[in-house]
């Protein structure tokens, strides 16, 4: 039976809608042999044994050393870090958790992690209680991270998080210094910092570890589909992480479907993205398991990396790159450099994750000459729901057709997942998903309630995105806003959205993040916070004047507008929304205080169960509770007397 586009039937042709029913006649389980993701990797490395597979550099320089290892090797890799998990005790049930930046050994702790366990990679730039926190309920049993080196806390705070996280009985260290050159290398063992381990967990060197194992798999890897592999964290950064459970057939069918419909194995896809995000583990990874492609990953932070936008062209010539994989925040800085390196080689620049601008999205197009898929997807669907298809109309502004095998309706619902419509073309309403790659659930059931929609009208369960958005009359994709960011206004409803596109039209403003302001008499207003282009200055007048133009709707004219030297923004370059919360909490509070003479300062901090309160601590420590009460009271959030 054919497998991937490489292998037997040929790329598929993919434009309209149109194809999705054609491509669809082909019952998903008769084009591919449901199996594990190793048996994917496995069967490339032993078409392509000598591709190359996976490139990763230290330092970003067009020239500085690189190590690529070809897919026999990846295979070889990926076996040992399998059977040194199985030798810590990971049984196909259990979780193997990684903190680490990009790397080759990410990888392996990735691929490693899915075929002998469940793999539960972790965001290593949280704070050492929020690692905790995510560690814990994981109940992760081994944890692979870095070896202390200068510069980087990554160590320091894992080392730290696992005092709170008991069930963790042994910590593999990656020694990224053997990616150095002398001298530096040389000098590093007198170099690295201390870091002290405040646990009980058993410390091994990955590298030394995987060298004892062999490189033929031990063990038959678990081949039924729906076999939880992994589990991704999403708001991690709220201390409320939620972990969503990845099956084996949403990952095979990321992989091999963008195999079939987009990537071949002579494409080289550059990925400066994390590999604990679902774009790059995913529709990026599986990808070149499934097609032979070749994946490079520059520097370990990536776009973030030592001079990675500013080499970003001259890496696009090093290595052939047909394929980028980039996220709007990527885009713009990329913008603020000249393309002044033969970029001839790239196809597409695949972009998802947020939003993207649409002078923005011209701008890239105009200067690269090269065309941007815009695609939608999310950790509860294993990531892929919709992209511009290759091979037809891109759309700019939308998010493309649903990949084949994947459904989307437009659903009006209430609270509880109940359908109320479903909704006409064009129609605004929450973006609800069926397809291979939709997740079961996350790993607390409690968090599963109303997750799902299902009624009349339709058939089956929809997961609902929490996503706004409409459904054009081609089957296009159009995001209009999130249902969960709804500003509330007097219980009016006001997408952020209007207010961000409006202000994102000014020519100084690159990206902006709208939310609501707590408000002692409408419960909230809109607050605006934006950032500018590089050398960019505007008054603060005319950016009032011109939202005032620009939106129609009088509720949804923000109250506030603020100028930041940079949005907070997640590692995936999305506008991370809840610092902007919390910051406009601490002001207006604050501001609400004074007016009534009580001088005090405000921070806002994350409670389970009552969401973000505010801690006050006056200045006069004799001010009475019942005098803050007086003011505050009247305010949605609730607040606290620090100490
Ligand atoms: P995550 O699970 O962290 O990948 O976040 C998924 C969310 O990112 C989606 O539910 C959307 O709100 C947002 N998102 C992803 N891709 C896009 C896009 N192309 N345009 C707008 N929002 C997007």
């Amino acid at each position: 039976m054919a497998h991937d586009g490489s292998a037997g039937e040929g790329r598929l042709h993919w434009a309209s809608g149109e194809d999705n029913t054609r491509i669809e006649a082909t019952p998903i389980d008769g084009r591919w042999i449901a199996g594990s993701v190793h048996e994917m990797l496995a069967e490339t490395a032993a078409r392509l044994p000598t591709a190359p597979a996976v490139s990763f550099q230290l330092k970003s320089g067009p020239k500085d050393p690189a190590e690529t290892l070809d897919f026999a090797t990846l295979l070889a890799e990926v076996n040992r870090t399998a059977n040194l998990f199985r030798r810590l005790g990971i049984g196909p049930e259990d979780r193997v958790a990684y903190l680490l930046p990009n790397a080759n050994e990410t990888v392996m702790a990735l691929l490693g992690g899915l075929t002998a366990g469940v793999v539960c990679p972790v965001n290593p730039m949280l704070e050492a209680s929020q690692i905790a926190g995510i560690l814990r309920e994981t109940g992760a049993k081994v944890v692979v991270t870095m070896k202390p080196l200068p510069k980087v806390d990554i160590a320091q705070k894992v080392h730290a998080a696992l005092a709170e996280a008991p069930g963790v009985t042994t910590v593999l260290e990656v020694d990224l210094a053997r990616y150095l050159t002398p001298p530096i290398k040389w000098l590093m063992p007198f170099l690295r910092p201390k870091c002290p381990r405040p646990h009980k967990a058993q410390v091994l060197d990955f590298t030394e570890e995987r060298a004892k194992e062999s490189t033929t798999l031990g063990f038959q890897p678990e081949a039924d589909p729906d076999k939880v592999a992994g589990m991704f964290h999403t708001g991690g950064t709220t201390g409320h992480p939620k972990l969503a459970r990845h099956t084996q057939r949403g990952m095979i069918y990321n992989g091999r479907l963008t195999a079939l419909a987009v990537i071949q194995s002579d494409d080289v896809l550059i990925c400066p993205l994390p590999l604990f995000h679902v774009l790059a583990a995913y529709p990026v990874l599986m990808t070149v398991l499934a097609s032979g492609a070749h994946l490079v990953l520059p520097t370990p932070a990536g776009y973030r990396g030592d001079g990675v936008m500013d080499n970003f062209w001259a890496l696009i010539e090093r290595w052939g790159v047909t394929f980028m994989v980039m996220v709007p925040t990527a885009a713009s800085a990329l913008m603020q450099r000249q393309v002044n390196h033969d970029v001839s080689t790239l196809k597409f620049a695949i972009c998802g994750s947020a939003p993207m601008p649409v002078e923005l999205f011209k701008r890239f197009e105009a200067a690269t000459g090269v065309k941007i898929l815009e695609g939608y997807g999310m950790t509860e669907a294993t990531c892929l729901v919709s992209v511009n298809p290759p091979d037809g109309a891109q759309k700019i502004g939308s998010v493309g057709l649903p990949i084949p095998y994947t459904h989307t309706k437009i659903l009006q619902t209430d609270g509880a997942g109940g359908i109320l419509k479903v909704c006409d073309i064009d129609e605004v309403g929450e973006i609800c998903v069926q397809g291979p790659g939709v997740f079961p659930g996350y790993s607390d059931p409690v968090l599963n309630a109303a997750l799902f929609a299902e009624g009349d009208g339709v058939q089956g369960r929809w997961l609902r995105t929490g996503d706004l958005g409409r459904m054009d009359a081609d089957g296009y994709l159009w995001i209009t806003g999130r249902a969960k960011d709804l500003i509330i206004r007097g219980g009016h409803n006001i997408d952020p959205a209007t207010i961000e596109e409006a202000m994102c039209k000014h020519p100084a403003v690159v990206f902006a993040g709208a939310i609501g302001q707590p408000d002692a008499h409408a419960g909230e207003v809109p607050a605006v916070y934006v950032e500018l282009a590089d050398g960019a200055e505007v008054t603060m007048e005319a950016l009032e004047a011109f939202a005032r133009e620009e939106i129609t709707e009088r509720a949804a004219v923000p109250k506030y507008i603020e100028i930041l030297q940079e949005l907070p923004k997640t590692a995936v370059g999305k506008v991370f929304k809840p610092d902007l919360r919390k910051s406009a909490i601490a002001r207006t509070y604050e501001r609400a205080l004074a007016e009534a003479g009580i001088e005090a300062d405000v921070s806002v901090y994350d409670d389970r169960k009552l969401g973000m309160v505010a801690e006050v601590r006056p200045r006069d420590p004799g001010t009475d509770d019942a005098a803050m009460d007086h003011v505050l009271g009247g305010f949605p959030r609730p607040w606290r007397r620090a100490g």
